[in-house]
This record gives structure tokens, C-alpha cells and sequence, in this order.
């Protein structure tokens, strides 16, 4: 468990706060996700793109207490405790280790999950040359990882399931061990962090399986869209860029949140899992104020909803092969801005 992590959760949920308020809604995903770090484990955030997962894991982590840390080493060492290469080597040859603040949101790390992400990248390599003029067990001969400058951290993992069998297994030893093995040398050292990763519920071209000893080791939770147009027509005007000089009127707003909401439910775009985020929301929301400022008007229009949708949506969505809107998003965005705006879908 690292540092400060449960009584950060444990002095929100006394205090009857909701530390992961950065998120609207999602309120039984959020206590899942809490619930399972309070009990030290990792988490396995599945839902669509731009629900909020990244957001969670950055504010979770600068929730965290500040602690004093090694300077210059990319592991956050404990001072008292050094655990990579480097530090033990300082305080073996005598050194002082000189320790440093940091704070809650720098104990965090991001791993973008993808077929090209090798162990070496993940845990951490030996210079040959180096080793060879100091021998492999040198921290001078040493290439810290990614994984590893997550240590003492929260360490969010984007798209796990895009990582080939080969890194899943060593990702798997990480976690199982709290122990990274560094290839074929016999290195390794002692990994603390608390690891949210993220995958897309459904099969997309590039993404494996993962395996069941690797899924053993999360807990699993899902979050969704927002729940009804309500909720995300807060997250809009939460997070959505104002820019000055322009009012978007509420009927503005209404249509954008129903057609982003329209493409979730259209039979033909469904299955293929490309439906458009609550980040096409914000898009649109932005792009309906830009047009307005180069048009010099003062308000947004449903019309400017009809200009900029494509632009926002078109390359977001991906119409199955059977459907007549096959080779036309531009018409399905159209028509189901139509029957929007005509009040036929809310
Ligand atoms: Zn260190």
C-alpha cells in the first residue's frame, strides 16, 4: 500500500466528501474504485473513451500527501529506504542521500498501453556498453523504466489490453512479486505503487486478450457515458471551454448533448463500439462558440450545430457496412441531427 493512500480515503469518506468529485456522476464506479483501493488493489477501470478515467487516476494521485523523496531519483527513493540502483549504490560508496518534497500529483505516472510498448520500456534495460565497462550490476549500466517512476505512486496504465502476451507477463511478475526483474540480468528491486489501468469494452482492431492471471490481479470496474443527458450537460458546462463574448442558449446546449447522445443509441454505429465521447460533446460545445466569434454574433445557434457537427462527430463515427449510412457519415450526422432538432429523439 503506498504511502498516505488509505488515509487519504479514509479522511474523505469521514469528512462525507466526495474525493473524486472531478467526475459527475458515476457515483457506484466511484466507490468501487475507492472501495478496492482502500483494500490495496490494483484497478481495472473498462468503459469508452473520455468517460473520465485519466481525470480519476491524476486526481487521486494529488490527493495524495507530499513525501520527501531522493532528489534526482526518478523512483522517488525514500531517503531512508533506497530501493533502485542508483541510490543503493550512493549510500553503499557513503553518500548522503538528499531528500526532497514532492507532492501528491507528481507521484503519478502515465503508460500508454500499445502492441510497441516492450518490457525494457515498461521495466527498465542495461546499457551494454556501460556494462561492459562496469559489469551489468552497476547503476551506472542501468535504464530506468516507465513502470518504476511510479513508485510510491499511482501509476495509470491507459489501454492495458493493447499490450502484447510477452508484457503482460512481466507487467504480471511486477505485480504478483512487487518485484521487477530487469531481462536477462539478475537486478531486481522492490516496486510500491498502485497501478489504475483502462481498457475499451469492446474488441477493436490491435487489442489482445488479457490474460486471466493478469485480470486475477485487478479489480475490475466499470464506468459508462453519463448517465442521462442531465448529467452530461453538467459535465459541459463544468469542463467545456466559455469563451468570452459568446452565449450559448440552453436549446443550444439541449441539441448538442442530445445528438452526441443520438449517435450512442443509432442501431448502425452500436456494435462497432465508435460512438462519440463525451469529448465530441465538448468539441461541438466549443466549436458552436468558435463559429459564432468568426461569424462576430453574440450567440450560438442550432445552425452552427449543423455546421460544425461533421467536424466534431464525422471522423468519430464509423457506420457498420450493412448500413445505407456506409459510405456517408456526413448524411447520419445529418439526419440524426434532424430528428434532434425536431424533437423526435431526446
Ligand atoms: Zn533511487
Amino acid at each position: 500500500m503506498i504511502e498516505g493512500l488509505r488515509e487519504t480515503i479514509l479522511k474523505s469518506a469521514t469528512e462525507g466528501q466526495d474525493m473524486l468529485s472531478v467526475i459527475v456522476g458515476q457515483e457506484d464506479a466511484k466507490k468501487k474504485i475507492l472501495a478496492s483501493l482502500l483494500a490495496g488493489h490494483h484497478v481495472l477501470i473498462e468503459g469508452p473513451p473520455g468517460v473520465g478515467k485519466t481525470t480519476l487516476a491524476k486526481h487521486l494521485a494529488a490527493a495524495l500527501p507530499a513525501i520527501s523523496a531522493v532528489k534526482d531519483c526518478p523512483y522517488h527513493c525514500n531517503p531512508e529506504a533506497p530501493v533502485c540502483p542508483q541510490c543503493k549504490a550512493k549510500k553503499a560508496a557513503g553518500t548522503k542521500l538528499e531528500g526532497i518534497t514532492i507532492r501528491g500529483e507528481q507521484r503519478f505516472v502515465r503508460l500508454q498501453g500499445s502492441p510497441d510498448l516492450t518490457a525494457e520500456d515498461l521495466l527498465g534495460d542495461i546499457d551494454p556498453t556501460q556494462a561492459f565497462k562496469f559489469g551489468p550490476q552497476d547503476y551506472r549500466a542501468f535504464i530506468p523504466g516507465k513502470l518504476l517512476k511510479g513508485n510510491r505512486g499511482v501509476v495509470f496504465f491507459d489501454e492495458l489490453n493493447r499490450v502484447t502476451e510477452k508484457l503482460q507477463n512481466a507487467l504480471l511478475q511486477v505485480l504478483e512479486e512487487g518485484l521487477a526483474t530487469i531481462g536477462p540480468y539478475d537486478v531486481d528491486y522492490p516496486a510500491d505503487f498502485v497501478m489504475i489501468a483502462t481498457m475499451n469494452p469492446r474488441e477493436r482492431a490491435g487489442v489482445e486478450e488479457l490474460s486471466d492471471v493478469l485480470l486475477d490481479r485487478f479489480d475490475v470496474v466499470k464506468m459508462s457515458y453519463p448517465e442521462t443527458a442531465e448529467r452530461e450537460k453538467e459535465i459541459l458546462l463544468k469542463h467545456g471551454l466559455k469563451m468570452d463574448n459568446v452565449n450559448v442558449p440552453d436549446n443550444v446546449t439541449d441539441s448538442i448533448v442530445s445528438l452526441v447522445r443520438a449517435t450512442r443509441e443509432e442501431p448502425w454505429i452500436k456494435e462497432m463500439d465508435q460512438s462519440a465521447s463525451v469529448r465530441a460533446t465538448l468539441s461541438l460545445y466549443e466549436k458552436v462558440q468558435a463559429v459564432a466569434l468568426l461569424e462576430k454574433r453574440a450567440e450560438a445557434t442550432v445552425d452552427d450545430i449543423r455546421k460544425m457537427a461533421a467536424s466534431s462527430l464525422g471522423s468519430r463515427l464509423k457506420p457498420s457496412p450493412e448500413s445505407k449510412y456506409y459510405d456517408s457519415q456526413l448524411n447520419l450526422i445529418e439526419d440524426l441531427l434532424e430528428s434532434v432538432l425536431e424533437g423526435k429523439r431526446r
